[in-house]
Order: structure tokens, then C-alpha cells, then sequence
């Protein structure tokens, strides 16, 4: 017994794993203060039609540390879910973008864009999740059917009864949603069909090499196809590139997210961005 609890112990402080250990253990202290103290904000990546025209945007959510810089979400958002701060963190997103739909509304340039907010599972599955959202939409006054909820496959799955009950609740209150990267987890076709879904967005991994990869151009038909058989729109992400966009708009798709158009803005360039695009 003491040998086992020994390896184990050996293990633990294995210098490498206690590096990665700390570094956690203070992203997740400083994770827990940022809140409070204001460091986050949003960026918002236009999306644009085949005439290159502003339909919509996405929110993602950026952490100003003070000393780090500019933290990544792909480092915060996975720690944010596991600790349970995702919730307070996805209810400051979730009404940040809301008060900008609504400061939109009674604007002729920028009233007609859709707004669309990633939810983590951990957010989706809680017991007041509806209640939030229909909360923030009535307190902001943003068009609920301009507010687009981005989804993931894993998070569909999960739990199939439960997720499309908690759909359908929301999309009473007027929501739509995205199923965003789309292709990289496990749908079937049968799940797919039940999910009151309305977009469906291609993963960047498959737009990344589009024109030199046949198995992603196949794939990318292949979602095309999906979306046209479910009656669903379809976005691709990460279009960097006019041949990968001309590509997409050949094999059907009609809505564009990426560096190509823009990268993901702060407010005022945004709203910069979006008159010049109308
Ligand atoms: P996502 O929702 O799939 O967002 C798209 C990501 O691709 C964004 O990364 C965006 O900046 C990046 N991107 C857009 N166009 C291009 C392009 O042309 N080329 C390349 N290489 N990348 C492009 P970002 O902002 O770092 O966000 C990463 C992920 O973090 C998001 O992936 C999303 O899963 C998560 N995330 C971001 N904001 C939130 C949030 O508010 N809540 C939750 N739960 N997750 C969020
Ligand atoms: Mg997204
Ligand atoms: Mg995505
Ligand atoms: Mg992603």
C-alpha cells in the first residue's frame, strides 16, 4: 500500500506536471478576480452574405489580463467550464451582446444583423439557463429573433431529451440557433432531423484546406448537402482566402465567417465595419 501511495506520490511531483499544476492553479485565482474586476470584454466577427453584404455577428469573449495580455478563450473557456465560472461568465456575455442588439434596433444600417452568442454546455444544461435568457432578452429589449445560440454536437448529444426540450423553450421565447463546428463531433442524420436547429457552420478545420484537401472538399459538399436536405442555413467559418470563399460559394453555401472579411472587432470598429458594408 505505502509502495502504491509512493508511485503516486512520485507522480504528483513530477516537476513538469507541477509546473502545469501552478500555472492552472493561478489562471483559475486570477479567472475567479477577472470578473469582478472588469477584464473581460467582447469581439464581435461580422458574417457576410455571397455579395459580401453584413448579415450577422459573433460574440467571443476576450480576457485583458493585466499581466498576461490577451489570454485566448481556446486557454479560459475549458477552465472557465470546469470550475463552474462559465455560468457568471456566460450570463456577462450573454447580456453584453444583448445590449448591443438592443442599441441596434431602431437603426436602419445595423437593425436587420443577427447576433450570435456561443454557449458551453455547462451554461445550456443549467437549471436556469431559459429563465436567463428570457430574463436578459426583457431587461435589454433585444429582438430575441435576432439573438442566434451557437451549440455544439458534443453538447446535442449529451443528452437528447433534455437538450430539445431546452431548445424548444427557448425558441418559444423567439431564439435560434447555430450548430457550430460543425462536422467535427458525432450527429447523425437522425439526431440532426429532431434538433430545431437553423444553421448549421462549417468548421474552419475543413475550409482550412478546402482547395488542396479532396477529403475536406467532400466533406464540405457533404454538410451542404445535410443542410439543404434538414432546410437549414449554412455558414462556413474560417475563410481566409477568395478560392476557398469561391469554392464554398460553387458547392452551394451562401454565408461567409473569416479573416477574409474581417477579423473579430471591437465595438466601435465593428459598427465602422458594418456601414461601410451595407
Ligand atoms: P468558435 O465559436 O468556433 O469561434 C470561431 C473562432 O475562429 C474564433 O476564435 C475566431 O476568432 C476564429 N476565426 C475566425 N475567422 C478565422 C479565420 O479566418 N481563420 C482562423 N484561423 N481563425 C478564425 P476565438 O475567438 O479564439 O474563440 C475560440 C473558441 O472559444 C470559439 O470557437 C468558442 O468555442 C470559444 N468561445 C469564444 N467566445 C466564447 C463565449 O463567449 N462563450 C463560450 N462558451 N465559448 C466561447
Ligand atoms: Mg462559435
Ligand atoms: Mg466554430
Ligand atoms: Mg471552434
Amino acid at each position: 500500500q505505502a509502495k502504491t501511495a509512493g508511485r503516486s506520490t512520485l507522480r504528483f511531483f513530477d516537476p513538469d506536471m507541477q509546473a502545469v499544476v501552478t500555472a492552472r492553479a493561478g489562471l483559475e485565482a486570477d479567472l475567479r478576480a477577472a470578473l469582478a474586476q472588469d477584464e473581460f470584454l467582447l469581439h464581435y466577427q461580422p458574417q457576410v452574405n455571397h455579395a459580401g453584404r453584413a448579415v450577422g455577428v459573433e460574440a467571443l469573449v476576450r480576457w485583458e489580463h493585466p499581466e498576461r495580455g490577451m489570454v485566448s478563450p481556446a486557454d479560459f473557456v475549458p477552465l472557465a467550464e470546469e470550475t463552474g465560472l462559465i455560468l457568471p461568465l456566460g450570463r456577462w456575455v450573454l447580456n453584453t451582446a444583448c445590449k448591443l442588439l438592443a442599441q441596434w434596433r431602431g437603426d436602419p444600417d445595423l437593425a436587420h444583423l443577427t447576433m450570435a452568442v456561443n454557449v458551453s454546455s455547462r451554461q445550456f444544461r443549467h437549471a436556469d439557463f431559459v429563465d436567463d435568457v428570457a430574463r436578459v432578452l426583457a431587461v435589454t429589449g433585444a429582438p430575441a429573433g435576432r439573438l442566434k445560440l451557437e451549440l455544439t454536437e458534443s453538447l446535442l448529444v449529451e443528452d437528447m431529451e433534455t437538450t430539445i426540450a431546452t431548445m424548444e423553450a427557448l425558441r418559444a421565447h423567439g431564439v435560434g440557433f447555430a450548430l457550430d463546428d460543425f462536422g467535427t463531433g458525432y450527429s447523425s442524420l437522425a439526431y440532426l432531423k429532431r434538433m430545431p436547429l437553423d444553421q448549421l457552420k462549417i468548421d474552419q478545420s475543413f475550409v482550412q484546406d478546402l482547395l488542396t484537401d479532396p477529403n475536406d472538399a467532400a466533406i464540405v459538399d457533404t454538410i451542404i448537402g445535410l443542410s439543404r436536405s434538414l432546410g437549414l442555413e449554412v455558414i462556413a467559418e474560417g475563410v481566409e482566402s477568395v478560392e476557398q470563399r469561391d469554392l464554398l460559394a460553387r458547392a452551394g453555401c451562401r454565408f461567409y465567417q473569416g479573416y477574409l472579411f474581417s477579423r473579430p472587432l471591437p465595438t466601435d470598429a465593428l459598427e465602422q465595419f458594418l456601414r461601410d458594408r451595407i
